[in-house]
């Protein structure tokens, strides 16, 4: 029905998250429409965004190439002793406009899930655990801002038994949070409640 070119970028666009066939068409006539220098400037986004980028050092944020530490671990102005422990890089804007943190982060990259196949070992715990020892000042918090499920508290425990010895105080988020709901999807009251309830 559609020329070769308008039909492959629907099919592409169709496999991204949250985006069927009838949007993708959506999408392609829309981007018809659209200039051409847009246009390339669009494709030159999506052909850099992941050449372009690296980790940073500490936290395993996402930084530019070439960068050591994400803003947050450069901003001076964040309490340095606390560590929220997050899943992915996407909770971090989440928490961030709650307002209720100023603290720095460490990012897992996932959750202890045996049905899965992924263990400790494939999560960045080790790298926490050597950053908290070696810290100068010294950790005093960590936060566990982990999704409330059977992952998320198996992960909890996990690293919780590991910083017992290490004399820091431990919280995880309060109450409100509902089992099984995505930290990604919570709406920033409950998660600025959860926040202020930390236990
Ligand atoms: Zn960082």
């Amino acid at each position: 029905m559609f020329p070769e070119s308008v039909k492959k970028l629907i099919d592409q666009l169709s496999k991204l998250p949250d985006i069927g066939p009838r949007a993708a068409t959506r999408l392609v006539f829309y981007l018809l429409n659209q200039k051409q220098p847009d246009l390339d400037e669009l494709s030159e986004s999506i052909k850099k965004v992941k050449t372009e980028i690296g980790l940073c050092q500490q936290c395993f944020n996402l930084v530019s190439k070439g960068e050591n530490l994400c803003s947050i671990c450069r901003d001076k102005k964040r309490e340095v002793s606390a560590i929220c422990v997050v899943e992915t890089v996407l909770n971090i804007p989440t928490i961030e406009k709650t307002k209720q943190y100023n603290g720095l982060y460490h990012i897992l990259g996932g959750l202890i899930s045996p049905t899965d196949g992924i263990g400790p070992d494939n999560l960045r715990i080790k790298q926490l655990i050597e950053r908290v020892k070696k810290s100068q000042p010294p950790v005093k918090e960590i936060i566990f801002a982990l999704s409330p499920s059977t992952e998320g508290d198996t992960t909890s425990l996990y690293i919780e038994r590991l910083l017992k010895p290490m004399g820091i105080k431990i919280s995880r988020l309060g109450r409100g949070l509902s089992m099984g709901s995505d930290l990604e999807y919570i709406d920033e009251n409950t998660l600025t409640n959860a926040f202020l309830g930390r236990r």
